[in-house]
């Protein structure tokens, strides 16, 4: 069985292959402005080279601007997208008052499908991986790959409740929706971890990753396959949101599955 060390959640890395957004999108503002203020050839002819440049330069920048949050093999978003959007979508907790939930998935038993089926069968498994995810979750969520087979999705204004039914449609989809592999298929498991940040939450960015983490982990050492949440407090019954209420009545009608906390 894997041992599990603490993972390092880093900021972003910044070098020649990874430009900081921020001048990319300052470049890009720039450029907008010019090609908006020049739609016409300043000198009036039809075919103007200098508008075609200024226009192809934009589709250049949109291009490297996505490549920097898309990670190459799933083309989910990737570990720096996370952290910058972490950051934001604290500061929004903050300003509306509305949680942030936090679903950190790793694959169970990885290096036995590469050992078993090679590294291009594990790449096949990373991306259907990322295409269930991509489907479970909702418009407005950020599904990235950390690195490795590692996933996190960022739920804006989420309560923890709904986050977790969300992590357990994951899961369920990967249950359900086996690899297809040469006329046969490969089971693929993950294991998850559901947390949330409320707005009056004290905690640090690094705090809320790290609790996030242990959860994923507790559900590591409960067998694999399973989604652990953080408890929610009872202690303080109006924290409990409408939505959250009626999940926690829909709960009680349906016997819990043991796979879920
Ligand atoms: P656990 O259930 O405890 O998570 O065990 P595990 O086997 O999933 O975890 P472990 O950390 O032991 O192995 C992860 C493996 O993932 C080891 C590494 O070679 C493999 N891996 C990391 N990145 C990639 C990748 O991009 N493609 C492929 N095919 N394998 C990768
Ligand atoms: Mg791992
Ligand atoms: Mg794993």
């Amino acid at each position: 069985m894997h041992i599990h060390t603490k993972r390092s959640f880093a900021e972003p890395h910044i070098s020649l292959n990874n430009p900081p957004t921020v001048t990319i999108r300052t470049l890009l503002i720039a450029l907008r402005l010019r090609t908006r203020a020049m739609t016409q050839c300043p000198v009036g002819e039809p075919q103007c080279p200098v508008i075609d440049r200024l226009e192809a330069l934009e589709a250049q920048i949109h291009e490297l601007t996505a490549q920097t949050r898309t990670d190459n093999l799933t083309q989910l978003f990737n570990q720096r997208h996370l952290m910058i959007c972490l950051h934001q979508e604290i500061e929004r907790t903050q300003r509306t008052q509305l949680p942030t939930s936090l679903i950190l998935l790793d694959i169970d038993h990885f290096k036995s499908i590469n050992d078993t089926h090679g590294h291009t069968v594990g790449d096949q498994a990373l991306v259907h991986l990322a295409n269930l995810l991509r489907n479970a979750v909702r418009k407005l969520d950020i599904p990235c790959r950390q690195g490795g087979e590692e996933f996190a999705v960022i739920l804006p204004s989420t309560p923890i409740l709904v986050a977790k039914q969300i992590a357990e449609r994951v899961r369920l989809a990967l249950v359900e929706n086996p690899l297809p592999l040469n006329g046969s298929s490969l089971e693929v498991r993950a294991s998850f971890g559901v947390s949330s940040f409320p707005h009056n939450s004290s905690k640090s960015l690094a705090q809320w990753l790290e609790e996030t983490d242990q959860l994923l982990y507790a559900a590591k050492r409960a067998g694999r396959n399973c989604v652990k949440s953080a408890v929610l407090s009872t202690s303080n019954p109006s924290a409990v949101s409408l939505e959250e209420k009626a999940l926690l009545a829909q709960a009680d009608a349906t016997p819990p599955s043991n796979q879920v906390e």
